[in-house]
């Protein structure tokens, strides 16, 4: 007994060393991750015991905490409880997740919807089931982390074409003929912000015969003027894009994820889709919260309208302080930065300011293009982007090219 504690105990030092090891090389690249906690005080976000401006949640449209989305979560516990015991297919599925699922279908007009745990598992499940190691999965080289992903858990060939290019991606179609291939993008891209150039890729896909897969987790809610997002968005179909994944985390407000095309469609995901099948349902009580943001989508449209005024306030004041915008015009506004320790630096002295903006870095992005990822939403006041642009112009000098000092790493 001795000896195997003994020995598990250097096991685990050595674990430890390399481990550290390879965690210095990030500090020193300034690509170390830190967690804040935030805490809600009186319905103010803290970190610290200090209230701050958070724009760096998807909250786009501020349903997270809707007094009625709150109610209708409270509701689904009263009555299923917490858990949802099982999988969808043992007993996890309850009338709640069947309702969501109709009200999804309905909100998007296809015939059906599925829902996941999540976004990354959707994904996951998804490209599985619809090609394998045979075949080929070609994808925007700024597609969400879960899709490039999900190529390789399906182990298909992974193509990826320059970003929102589409002659890049013609020039990348020749020679992948064998075995089901896939075409799949973001429609609103998570850290640019910039949008799919979607009609030309659902042209190139049909024209090649392949099947379209949208990830449209930031449009939907947000993009298409009953906030459909990028399908609305482009005037573009069922026949174009016949597999639609969205999120339930983002501008909906709450948890989750969800396809929606073909009854065909859904019933080879609930057969074949494994992320699908072997993990536990998401409570009811979710769903239950997720039908009430949905009816809100529509029933308060003006969080959309005043989402999309906040965009361009912000987008005019970042102009004229000439910051290093991205072109978009989505909630996403990320000022490109470059060096990873400059966009750390930025974050925090921005923190210092009470307000929270996420500095991203590789591997999220490419190297030399860390950012500051500013997100707006429909609960932002007009004034608080003025204190945001007016934080951005006292802190400018240190992340301009030759005005900065040095900056260290954290
Ligand atoms: N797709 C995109 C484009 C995303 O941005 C994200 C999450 N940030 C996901 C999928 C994953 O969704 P979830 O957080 O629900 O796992």
């Amino acid at each position: 007994m001795r000896r195997r504690g003994c020995a598990d105990g250097l096991r685990s030092m050595h674990l430890d060393a390399r481990l550290a090891q390879r965690m210095a090389a990030l500090e020193t690249a300034a690509l170390y991750r830190h967690r804040r906690a935030t805490e809600r005080v009186e319905g103010q976000t803290c970190i610290d015991g200090r209230p701050v401006i958070s724009f760096c949640g998807n909250d786009y449209l501020g349903l997270a905490d809707h007094p009625r989305v709150v109610e209708a979560f409270k509701r689904g516990a009263d009555n299923y409880g917490v858990g949802s015991t099982a999988a969808q297919l043992v007993c996890g599925y309850t009338r709640a997740h069947q309702q969501l699922e109709e009200a999804l279908a309905e909100f998007l007009g296809r015939p059906r919807a599925l829902l996941f745990s999540c976004g990354y598992m959707a994904n996951l499940g998804v490209v599985a089931t619809l090609t394998n190691r045979h075949g080929y999965v070609l994808e925007d080289r700024l597609n969400h982390a879960s899709l490039l992903d999900a190529a390789q858990l399906a182990g298909a060939r992974l193509r990826r074409y320059a970003h929102a290019d589409v002659n890049a991606l013609a020039a990348r179609l020749e020679g992948s003929d064998q075995g089901e291939g896939l075409i799949v993008s973001d429609g609103v891209f998570s850290m640019d912000g910039d949008l799919a150039p979607l009609p030309a890729l659902c042209r190139i896909a049909r024209d090649a015969g392949l099947i379209f897969m949208l990830d449209d987790a930031h449009a939907i809610g947000v993009l298409g003027a009953r906030g459909r997002g990028s399908i609305e968005h482009h005037g573009v179909d069922q026949n174009d894009v016949p597999v639609l994944v969205g999120t339930l985390g983002k501008a909906i407000g709450t948890f989750g994820a969800f396809v929606a095309g073909s009854d065909a469609l859904i019933e080879a995901l609930i057969q074949y889709a494994r992320t699908y099948i072997y993990t536990t349902a998401p409570p009811p009580a979710l769903a239950e919260a997720t039908r009430a943001a949905l009816g809100l989508l529509d029933e308060e449209v003006w969080r959309r309208d005043a989402l999309h005024a906040l965009v361009q306030q912000f987008r005019r004041g970042a102009q004229a302080l000439g910051l290093p915008l991205l072109p978009s015009a989505t909630p996403i506004q990320p000022l490109l930065i470059g060096e990873a320790a400059r966009a750390l630096a930025a974050s925090d002295a921005l923190l210092e300011r009470g307000l929270l903006v996420a500095a991203i870095r590789p591997p999220t992005v490419p190297a030399d293009s860390a950012r500051l990822r500013i997100t707006l939403s429909a609960r932002h006041q007009p004034a608080q982007i003025d204190q945001l642009l007016d934080a951005l112009g006292a802190i400018a000098q240190l992340w301009l090219p030759g005005r900065g000092e040095s900056v260290g790493t954290r």
